[in-house]
């Protein structure tokens, strides 16, 4: 390995300037539990690291426009442990709260979940049920961006030379409103998703759903938001035969491929459960938040 730069900026503006100015490979540290991975196998040889844990708006949750915003380098750990934020959005916290062992949720973010772009990554459906837009900052200033649209397949993202995912914005929370997120794995912990599920639903004061996001994990090249199985529960009391339709809607819009955890047919099944699943799991907690 050549020699490495190894900068740990205060502002974004420093860290976008250091990442756009580099000539060589540069990378972005939050937690290093997916880099620092790649640079030990010799996957990435980075000339630059440009660490973002000290920034303070990437490390920050704070209350925003009625809901929350969160900086991309908040570990796992914390968000969990942030009473209102995990209160608000049990879904998103019990995905984060997945990740890897208890030393890795300390320093594993949903930024660099995102940003890893594994398509089996398991905040990112979570993030994408819930509605997230991603702030983002670059040489040519701030854009803001739906989650779903910069994962774009495995290792690869939108996010142009220089750009940092700087904070994730979730929205308000009406009452009766809740998500959820289940994975499969083929062991009890520490592996990586067959299927994820994530599934946030508002219902309203007659207990009939008003408003669902569904995203499936794993079983694509990116993080899947299946329109076809928020429409199943739309407009129901998220009955049986709902959930029903919802888990045929989840299954049909699989394209997995096959692998050491799962055959094809085995995650288009699974998907079909773990949503159902979730969904239950959603209308259980929305019923009860007031
Ligand atoms: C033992 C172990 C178990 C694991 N278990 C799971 C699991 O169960 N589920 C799961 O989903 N993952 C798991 N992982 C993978 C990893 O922990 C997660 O993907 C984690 O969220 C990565 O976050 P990080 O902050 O450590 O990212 P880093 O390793 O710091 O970064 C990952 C990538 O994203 C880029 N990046 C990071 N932040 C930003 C940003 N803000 N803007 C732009 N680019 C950025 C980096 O340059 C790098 O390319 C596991 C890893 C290990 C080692």
């Amino acid at each position: 390995m050549s020699e490495m730069r190894y900068e740990a900026p205060k502002t974004l503006e420093s860290a976008v300037a250091l990442l756009s100015g580099a000539t060589g490979l540069a990378r972005v540290l939050a937690g290093g539990s997916d880099l620092l991975i790649q640079m030990r196998t010799g996957r990435v040889e980075p000339e630059l690291l440009v660490d973002i844990k000290g920034i303070p708006e990437m490390t920050s949750i704070v209350a925003e426009k009625g809901g929350f915003r969160f900086g991309a380098a908040v570990s796992c750990m914390e968000l969990h442990e942030h009473k209102a934020f995990a209160q608000a959005w049990p879904g998103l916290t019990e995905a984060a709260m997945l990740i890897g062992s208890y030393q890795i949720k300390g320093r594993a973010t949903v930024g660099g979940n995102l940003c890893n772009a594994s398509p089996a990554a398991d905040s990112v459906p979570a993030l994408i049920a819930a509605s997230a837009t991603a702030s983002i900052v670059g040489p040519n200033g701030r854009r803001e961006a739906r989650v779903e649209d910069i994962a774009t397949g495995p290792g690869k993202t939108s996010l142009a030379k220089g750009e940092i995912v700087a904070s994730f914005l979730l929205p308000p929370r009406p009452a009766h409103a809740a998500d959820a997120y289940l994975r499969f794995i083929p062991r009890t912990e520490m592996d990586i998703a067959v299927v994820g599920a994530g599934v946030n639903l508002t219902l309203n004061d007659k207990g009939v759903c008003t408003h669902a996001r569904v995203v499936l994990g794993a079983v694509a090249e990116r993080a899947l938001l299946v329109a076809e199985a928020a429409n199943a529960l739309i407009g129901t009391k998220v009955d049986a035969a709902a959930l029903q339709r919802l888990s045929a809607a989840a299954s049909a819009a699989c394209r997995p491929i096959d692998d050491k955890r799962g055959t094809k047919e085995y995650r288009i099944k699974v998907a079909g459960v773990m949503t159902r699943r979730a969904a239950a799991i959603a209308l259980d907690r929305a019923r009860r938040m007031n």
